[in-house]
């Protein structure tokens, strides 16, 4: 398949991808297998650390004790990526080194034995480590998280000794920590982490037009708006429900850089984001980091965490704002989400579809263009429509989804089949009713 996109000098921004010719919304411009990953430490016992697909049960490496598989097939395909990691995840059991220090751990592996030669618009050595614009505090960690990768890749020193060019563990733990990305899953929860080098020169925006997705750990680039040929390919390298000043202060700490782009000068949505008392929505953005960071316990480390406790506190938080702080306001928006999500778990359908309503319409102003994360909300609130026997709002709902799915995912993803055969179901029901 030929190239639809290329590098170029983006001005002002360096390095970037700009499509080569026209390109239409949903259209497929890149797909890529990383050139290494693995699975994220907290999500390391429930999803194959080799296919990356999430399951209940799933065989354990019985050397490490760390690695899981579907099955044996999985376990073979993994296994040369696996094989120097586990006997080092054996030699420091029981600690497990951090996501950022495996995965450049199997960067250097795969250096010191190349196998095949991708094509790849960006090489490793061209990547950016950011290590002048580091705080003095991230160095510091950056040299803890480098003498941890040293004491994991002892045996190997005196090959990665020898190596031309040279490799310096604390530059190459820099670039993976600017360069990686997280692999979500369907729901786009976070499984792990990878480094896809072409596709480290897309640059940000926060109002992008291309996303990513991944299907597995295979990773697909579409554009979401029709993009002129030369017209810059850029994707959002942060969530969007946060106003600018939010946006802005994740993104230099995180990825060191000022956002210039249109949203971020013209400030647009904040008026919206922010709307309501001021003084009634602050306890709503104090709570939140806290009460997200339950929900991820939930959600991704499967811990017995208690819904109950988590949705008395959003609806403790969220009664009293009722009449001062409307619908769309950001913190408003993801605390009813927390309750939404605290509903499901709880099997309790008929609060969880009221919530899941009330959040349509910030979605809908807040992805003007097909979003992954608006189509997963409209296919949370179907499910539920669907369940409850509401099935005329279930087949709108999905129709709404699928709108979305098939510029953001295209219909050969398994989440594309898994909406239709839900359409499907919906138009059965109704023909049988
Ligand atoms: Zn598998
Ligand atoms: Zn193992
Ligand atoms: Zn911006």
């Amino acid at each position: 398949m030929a190239l639809k996109l290329e590098r170029f000098v983006s001005p002002g921004k360096g390095d970037g991808l700009r499509a080569k010719q026209r390109v239409k919304a949903g259209d497929l411009l890149y797909t890529a297998e990383p050139l290494a990953c693995c699975v994220s430490n907290r999500c390391r016992n429930g999803v194959c650390h080799s296919c990356f697909s999430r399951r209940e049960t799933l065989l354990r490496c019985s050397q490490c004790k760390v690695a899981r598989y579907c099955n044996v097939t999985c376990q073979k395909q993994g296994w040369s990526a696996h094989k120097k990691e586990c006997k080092y995840l054996v030699s420091l059991h029981p600690r497990i080194p951090t996501d950022s220090v495996r995965l450049a751990a199997r960067i250097i592996f795969g250096l010191l034995c190349p196998s095949q030669n991708t094509a790849e618009l960006y090489s490793l050595e061209e990547h950016m480590s950011h290590l002048c614009d580091m705080s003095e505090e991230k160095m510091e960690g950056l040299s803890h998280l480098s003498s941890v990768l040293q004491l994991y890749i002892k045996q190997e020193q005196h090959e990665i000794a020898q190596k031309t060019p040279p490799i310096d563990p604390v530059s190459l733990l820099a670039k993976v920590t600017c360069n990686c990305f997280t692999i979500s899953d369907a729901e786009l929860q976070e499984i792990g982490v990878g480094l896809y080098p072409s596709m480290s020169l897309l640059n940000h925006d926060c109002r992008p037009n291309c996303v990513m997705l991944f299907q597995g750990k295979t990773l697909q680039l579409r554009a979401i708006r029709a993009i002129q040929p030369a017209e810059e390919l850029t994707i959002s390298y942060i969530g969007v429900l946060l106003p600018t000043r939010e946006r802005q202060t994740q993104l230099l700490d995180q990825y060191h850089f000022t956002c210039q782009c249109q949203r971020c000068i013209t400030a647009e949505l904040d008026p919206l984001m922010l709307c309501g008392v001021e003084e009634a929505w602050t306890p709503l953005k104090e709570a939140l980091p806290r009460l997200e960071n339950m929900q991820t316990n939930g959600r991704i480390l499967y811990k017995r965490i208690n819904w109950e406790e988590l949705l008395l506190e959003c609806s403790t938080l969220l009664t009293p704002v009722d009449g001062a702080v409307p619908d769309s306001n950001v913190y408003r928006l993801r605390v009813t989400d927390l309750a939404l999500d605290s509903c499901i778990n709880l099997a309790q359908w008929e609060t969880a579809l009221a919530y899941g309503v009330q959040t349509l319409e910030s979605y809908r102003q807040y992805y003007p263009d097909p979003h992954p994360a608006h189509a997963i909300q409209l296919m949370r609130v179907a499910k539920l429509q669907h369940f409850l026997g509401h099935l005329e709002e279930a087949q709108h709902t999905l129709r709404q989804a699928y709108d979305i799915m098939k510029i953001t995912h295209g219909n050969k993803h398994s989440l594309t089949s898994d909406l239709i055969r839900k359409l499907d179901e919906c138009r059965a029901e109704m023909d049988g009713n």
